[in-house]
């Protein structure tokens, strides 16, 4: 069905934008946690066998104090009504039936309560059950928490880690900043994926296997690529900057291009994306055939889309579909596997040196596993 949109006014190498952007309370990522699933059928203790005094109906006779209300609560009226003395009128029994029914009475309460714990999912899954139960579904819940990363804020925190060497995890968003020395130590041409040769358009060696692996995966699929911008060293950044700055003055200027410094471009591991041909991509591209397959399929070749759709909370940044950091197969899949977005993500996981993670308040997510009991 073709592309499906039209191609917007050129920004000739799509940049971080959006800042500032609002913080928005983000649990679990628009993941609500599951509620336990509560047994579907509780075992109910049989009844006493030697507490045969004359049935009635439930509440009949006079309960014994304190047991009834638990088996109300627990509706297994058999159980009350096991649990109605002999009237007095008959046979009074011998003190030894008298010890007897207590014991039985006391094994019912213990197995009532044990019951009620079940209800109250305490004690693990609650799997398990009668014979009857055995071999249905049960699940599980497991409620990760993880701390938020600090609010969005423009600084000029320059990262103490080297990028060199960190590249999969230092953290460059609107407050921390490359040093304006930084540059990759072996930058390559994106020929070497695959990708016509382009005058300027590099990467560090390291990404290009990935990033040749991915061309071909797209091409298959029928959703081949294009790249538009790669590395942009520091002084590219910030002749871009003034550029928009010129343009459209300092306030939208700082809203849609990423201080120097600021760009993960500057890693040498960062690529923006498009459809083969095209030489332009906006908001709406993600929604493509070939957005959708860069954003379900990009992080199995190490490939995260730093800035999703709603998570501008957390990303400082507004939707950018095309845009793609490379952090490994390895690091890529613990990332989706986290639910978060990338920055999230590397302040919880990989805070940078001198960085309290206790300070903002936590996130909690959920993942729920199921499995055959
Ligand atoms: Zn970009």
């Amino acid at each position: 069905m073709g592309i499906g949109f039209a191609p917007r006014p050129t920004f000739s190498c799509p940049t971080p934008r959006g800042f500032p952007v609002r913080r928005r309370a983000q649990a679990a990522n628009g993941r609500e946690p599951e509620e336990p699933e509560a047994p579907s059928r509780m075992r109910g203790p049989r009844p006493a066998p030697r507490c045969i005094g004359r049935a009635g109906p439930p509440g009949a006779g006079r309960p014994l104090a304190g047991r009834a209300t638990v088996a109300d609560r627990l509706r297994v009226p058999t159980l009350a009504v096991a649990m109605v003395p002999h009237p007095s009128h008959r046979r009074r029994a011998s003190p030894q039936v008298y010890r007897v029914r207590r014991a039985v009475a006391l094994t019912v309460v213990v197995l009532l309560g044990f019951g009620v714990l079940r209800l109250a999912g305490v004690g693990g899954s609650g799997g398990g059950g009668d014979g009857e139960a055995a071999g249905t579904t049960s699940s599980s819940t497991t409620t990760t928490t993880v701390p938020d990363p600090p609010a969005c804020a423009e600084g000029d925190v320059v990262v103490e880690e080297n990028p060199a060497t960190g590249w999969q995890t230092v953290i460059v968003d609107t407050e921390r900043a490359l040093p304006d020395w930084y540059a990759p130590p072996d930058l390559t041409n994106i020929s070497e994926a695959g990708f016509p040769f382009t005058d300027g358009l590099a990467l560090r060696g390291l990404v290009m296997a990935d990033l040749h692996a991915m061309r071909e995966a797209a091409a298959a699929n029928g959703t081949p690529i294009g790249i538009l911008a790669a590395y942009r060293s520091y002084a590219q950044q910030a002749d871009l900057y003034e550029r928009r700055v010129g343009e459209m003055g300092t306030t939208d200027a700082g809203g849609r291009v990423a201080r120097p410094g600021h760009s993960e471009h500057q890693l040498g591991t960062t690529i923006d994306v498009t459809t083969e041909g095209l030489d332009d991509v906006d908001q709406a591209w993600g929604a493509s055939p070939t957005g959708q397959w860069v954003a379900s399929n990009a992080y199995k070749y190490g490939f995260i889309v730093s800035y999703p759709s709603g998570g501008s909370g957390t990303t400082c940044y507004d939707y950018e579909p095309w845009h793609l950091r490379y952090v490994g197969q390895e690091v890529a899949a613990t990332v989706v596997e986290s639910g978060l977005t990338l920055r999230h993500y590397l302040f919880a996981h990989h805070p940078p040196a001198g960085y309290d993670p206790a300070a903002p308040e936590p996130t909690t997510t959920t993942a729920e596993v199921v499995t055959e009991g």
